[in-house]
C-alpha cells in the first residue's frame, strides 16, 4: 500500500491533472481534498480533451475509484454539469467509480453572487476571484453557516436548517450589498436541479477509505492549486481560501490518520499566474505574448491570459518546502524549445540585497527579479522519451532547477497527451 500527494509548486495551473491521469494506472483511489469549481486541471487521454474543475482527475481510468473529500466547496451546480459533461463524452460515472463525502459542505447558491458583488465592491482592488463562489463558501462554512452534503438524507430537518440560513443570509444580501434576497422556493429549486442528482453519489466516504487502507489499496491525493495560493503559507490575500498543501490531505480527504509516503510536486518549466497580486518575475510586452502563446496559457476555467514569466527559482524552492516535496515533476519544457536563451529568476533583490529567501507577502511588491539566462535548445523535443533523448542544453536546464531547488526531478513532461513523459527512475 502506498499513499501519495500530487500538489502545486506554484501559483496553479502546473499541469498536476496530466500529472494524476498518468499516475492513477497505480492508485485505486483519487481523492480530490480542497478547493472547488474554481480551478481546472487539463487531461488529454484517448477518450478526448477534458477541462476538469472538480471532479478528480481519475474519472477516465476503469476500476479508479473517484471522491470527492469533506474539504472541496461541493459546487452541486457545476459539478453536475461537468458530470453530464463527461459522460456525453463516453466517460461512465456511477456510485461506484465516483463518491462524494457526506461530511462536503455545499456551496450555496448565494456564493457565487456575493463573490461577484464583493469583488465588483472592491473595483480596482479586487482580489482576481473566479468568482465561483469559493471565498464566501469558506468563510460561511468556517462560521457553520453551510450545509452537509449529507443533510439531504434528513429532508426535515434540511429544510429547517436552510430556512435559518436563508434568514440570516438575505441580510447580509439584501443591507450590505443592496442586493436581491433569496427566497425558500429558489432553494427549492436548486434542490430538484442540482442536489438531487447528485444524492445517489454521496455516501460516507471516510469509512470508504478506511476500508481501502485496511486492504492495502494505493490512494492518490489531487490538490488543487498550487503552494503560493494556500491559505496559509500563500501570497495572503491573493490566496485561494483553502489549503492546498500536501500536509491538508489527511483532513480534507476524510482519511486523518493518512500517512503520505511520497509528495509529487508539479512545477512547469516556466512560470504563470492567474489573477491579481504580486509576481515578482512576470514578463511584459512581445516577450510575454509569445511565451502565452507557445504554452497556450490561458485559464481553463475562465479563458483569461494567464500571466508569464521565467521559472522563479525562489518561489520554487519556498513552494517545495511548504509542500515537503518529495520528488518532482516538471512539465511543458517543449514549450521552451522556441527560445535562443532561456531566461530563470535565479535570485530577489530586495532592500539592496540579494536574497534567495521567499519574501513575506507585504514585501514581495518591492522585491526585483536576477535573471540568468541559459542556452536554449532551439528544437521540437516532444518526442524525447527518455532522458538521453533530450538535447544537452534542456539536460543541462532540468539538472540545474534540481540542483537549486533540492528535490529530485524525476518526471519531465514534453506534452499534454498521456505518454508524453520522460520518466527518470
Ligand atoms: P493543472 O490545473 O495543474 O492540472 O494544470 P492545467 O490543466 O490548468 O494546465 C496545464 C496545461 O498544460 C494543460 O492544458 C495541459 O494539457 C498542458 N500540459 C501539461 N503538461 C504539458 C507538457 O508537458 N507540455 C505541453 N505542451 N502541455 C502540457
Amino acid at each position: 500500500m502506498s499513499n501519495c500527494a500530487i500538489v502545486g509548486i506554484n501559483w496553479g495551473d502546473e499541469g498536476k491533472g496530466r500529472m494524476v491521469d498518468l499516475l492513477t494506472e497505480s492508485y485505486d483511489v483519487v481523492v480530490r481534498y480542497q478547493g472547488g469549481g474554481n480551478a481546472g486541471h487539463t487531461v488529454i487521454n484517448s477518450q478526448g480533451k477534458f477541462a476538469l474543475h472538480l471532479l478528480p482527475s481519475g474519472i477516465f481510468r476503469k476500476g479508479v475509484v473517484n471522491i470527492l473529500g469533506n474539504g472541496v466547496a461541493l459546487d452541486s451546480e457545476s459539478l453536475w454539469s461537468e458530470m453530464q459533461d463527461v459522460m456525453q463524452k463516453g466517460v461512465k460515472l456511477s456510485p461506484e467509480n465516483l463518491k462524494i463525502s457526506e461530511r462536503a459542505s455545499l456551496l450555496m447558491p448565494w456564493h457565487r453572487e456575493l463573490d461577484s458583488l464583493e469583488e465588483a465592491r472592491l473595483k480596482d482592488k479586487k482580489y482576481g476571484s473566479t468568482k465561483q463562489g469559493i471565498a464566501p463558501f469558506y468563510s460561511d462554512k468556517y462560521q457553520k453557516k453551510t450545509v452537509l452534503a449529507g443533510e439531504l438524507f434528513y429532508p426535515r430537518q434540511f429544510r429547517t436548517h436552510l430556512a435559518d440560513l436563508l434568514e440570516w443570509k438575505n441580510l447580509t444580501l439584501t443591507n450590505v450589498y443592496g442586493a436581491r434576497p433569496y427566497t425558500i422556493e429558489m432553494l427549492e429549486q436548486w434542490i430538484h436541479e442540482y442536489c438531487d442528482k447528485i444524492k445517489p453519489y454521496i455516501c460516507n466516504t471516510g469509512d470508504f477509505l478506511k476500508q481501502a487502507t485496511l486492504e492495502g489499496k494505493n490512494i492518490l491525493f489531487e490538490a488543487q492549486l498550487g503552494s503560493l495560493r494556500d491559505l496559509d503559507y500563500g501570497i495572503y490575500p491573493y490566496t485561494t481560501s483553502s489549503n492546498t498543501t500536501a500536509a491538508y490531505a489527511p483532513i480534507g480527504s476524510g482519511l486523518p490518520s493518512a500517512k503520505i509516503d511520497d509528495v509529487i510536486g508539479v512545477i512547469k518549466a516556466y512560470s504563470t499566474c492567474v489573477g491579481e497580486g504580486p509576481f515578482v518575475c512576470e514578463m511584459f510586452g512581445k516577450e510575454a505574448n509569445r511565451l502565452r502563446q507557445e504554452g497556450d496559457e490561458y485559464g481553463a476555467k475562465t479563458g483569461r491570459p494567464r500571466r508569464v514569466g521565467p521559472l522563479d527559482i525562489v518561489a520554487t524552492r519556498y513552494g517545495v518546502n511548504v509542500q515537503a516535496a518529495s520528488e518532482i515533476a516538471l512539465t511543458k519544457l517543449d514549450v521552451l524549445g522556441y527560445m535562443d536563451k532561456i531566461p530563470v529568476c535565479t535570485h530577489y533583490i530586495l532592500d539592496n540585497q540579494v536574497t534567495d529567501e521567499f519574501p513575506f507577502p507585504s514585501a514581495l511588491d518591492l522585491a526585483k527579479p536576477v535573471i540568468e539566462y541559459f542556452e536554449g535548445w532551439k528544437c521540437d523535443i516532444s518526442g524525447a522519451r527518455r532522458w538521453e533523448d533530450l538535447p544537452e542544453p534542456a539536460r543541462n536546464y532540468v539538472d540545474f532547477i534540481e540542483k537549486q531547488i533540492g528535490c529530485p526531478i524525476t518526471y519531465v513532461s514534453v506534452g499534454p497527451e498521456r505518454d508524453s513523459i520522460i520518466i527518470r527512475k
